[in-house]
């Protein structure tokens, strides 16, 4: 069994959809399907939650979201049905924007419909290409915490629910991003969460492969859209794309890679508009182990620098401050310590899936007990291989190709995966590109 999933811009025309309808077409063990909203569609509900839009941003952002899934209607062979299902969900969408004023929670339904509407038109798209699948509501089985915006799975209770729900032979079609929880209430877990969902969904089913269709063919050495001299990585080991993920490669949820290994489940990264091409195979040993395999970059990091005058020889003290950060939900990158001061990075990115946010109250409550300094902008650089904690020169050769650059923190040696550091914003895509020449290209 396989669980295929398609992203944004996979699902996003009408065209693109046939293409990707094609490729379930091709393969009968493709049985569970997993899509994002049409690309562009989860971006403009997240900007129709904002409370301070005009009536006629509004309007234009409402108009922009149904002429896209309207267009592609038009262009089915049999779309009356379909066309039905459509408007009635662009009805509840604009009268559930009237209780969003006045309710918090209601943002994760808000931003689910761009979801709910794909899947309805990706339907009739499998139909027409011979493909006949169950629609599925992902929230029947994406069972999760109450965390809205950034929900935690419950991998027990999808479990109990796929079994119930997902019947050996059949064929289905369901939603990824959403989810809900023990209440009913509409969740979501984070942005770009449907490779998450479809790496649970097929842990849960206990596939055999997971399949990531995208825009681009496979993994690359980097951001093909930074470096246009990556290139495609053909096979790369779980804890390298993990790291990937988890540093910046947008290609990937960060998350996305946990419940595949857990459940033994092989991964394949592949583009949806040039399927022949090899893409990506996630496999535990890979056939070569080269020190620096791919690199990454995350902007708009944040560097927080903590101080306190009774640290020297103070105990307890970093205990204090990270549970101060645990208490607010805040989750740490890069940690650098000296005796009298600590420095952590943040992922403060607002496309980030779990994207963190500094606010007032846990500034008041870090300077009743040190002196804070928050400086913004940064880019975090990570450089992704093997054993590169016990690889000579790694270093020396960074720094002296870095020498002209203001290097603001360095973390090498806990991970035996990857090297990364801070650098100035504006600094960043030069040095993956000056990095990308010296440690792949060459
Ligand atoms: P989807 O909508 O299919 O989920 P995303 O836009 O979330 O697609 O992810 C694909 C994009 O990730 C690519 O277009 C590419 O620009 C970006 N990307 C970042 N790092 C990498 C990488 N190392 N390899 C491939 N793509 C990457
Ligand atoms: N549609 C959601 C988003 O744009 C989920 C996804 O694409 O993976 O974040
Ligand atoms: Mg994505």
């Amino acid at each position: 069994m396989i669980v295929s999933k398609f992203g944004g811009t996979s699902v996003g025309s009408y065209a693109a959809m046939q293409h990707s309808a094609s490729i379930v077409a091709a393969e009968p063990d493709r049985k569970l399907v997993v899509i994002s909203a049409t690309s562009g569609t989860t971006n403009d509900l997240v900007a129709l939650g904002n409370s301070e839009l005009s009536y006629t941003e509004r309007e234009e952002i409402l108009m922009r979201i149904e002429k896209r899934h309207l267009e592609i209607i038009e262009q089915l062979k049999d779309g009356e049905e379909v066309d039905k299902q459509v408007r009635l969900l662009l009805t509840e969408l604009r009268q559930h924007l009237e209780q969003i004023a006045r309710d918090k929670r209601w943002k994760d339904h808000l931003v689910a419909f761009g979801e709910l509407l794909s899947t309805r038109i990706f339907t009739q798209v499998l139909g027409e290409a011979g493909v006949e699948v169950e629609w599925l509501d992902a929230r029947d089985m994406m069972k999760t915490d109450s965390h809205f915006g950034q929900a935690d799975p419950d991998l027990k209770v999808i479990k109990k629910k796929c079994a119930k729900y997902v019947q050996s032979g059949k064929r289905y079609l369901t939603q990824g991003f959403i989810g809900s929880d023990i209440f009913g209430n509409t969740t979501t877990l984070g942005r770009g969460g449907s490779d998450l969902s479809a790496s649970l969904f097929a842990e849960a089913v206990e596939a055999d492969m997971l399949e990531i269709w995208t825009d681009v063919a496979g993994i690359y050495t980097t951001d093909p859209r930074v470096v246009p001299a990556a290139r495609p990585i053909h096979e790369i080991t779980f804890d390298e794309a993990a790291e990937l993920s988890v540093f910046g490669g947008k290609v990937l949820h960060p998350a996305t890679l946990k419940p595949a290994m857990r459940g033994g489940v092989k991964v394949r990264v592949a583009s949806s508009s040039e399927p022949n091409k090899k893409g990506t195979v996630i496999v535990h040993e890979a056939g070569d182990a080269p020190v620096i395999r791919a690199l990454s970059l995350r902007k708009h990091q944040t560097l927080l620098t903590v101080k306190s005058l009774d640290m020297l020889h103070q105990y307890g003290y970093l205990a204090k401050l990270f549970q101060v950060l645990a208490n607010h939900k805040i989750s740490v990158d890069l940690v650098s310590t000296s005796e009298v001061s600590v420095s952590l990075t943040l992922d403060t990115a607002v496309s980030a899936s779990n994207k963190v946010e500094l606010t007032s109250e846990v500034v008041t409550e870090l300077e009743s007990f040190c002196e804070l300094k928050i400086e913004k902008d940064f880019s975090l650089i990570a450089m992704i291989g093997n054993n590169l904690n016990n690889t000579a020169g790694i270093s020396g050769k960074l720094f002296n190709m870095l020498k002209g650059y203001n290097i603001r923190m360095v973390c090498h040696g806990s991970s035996e995966n990857n090297v990364c550091f801070l650098v100035n914003q504006e600094d960043g895509e030069e040095i993956l590109q000056l990095l990308h020449k010296e440690f792949i290209e060459d």
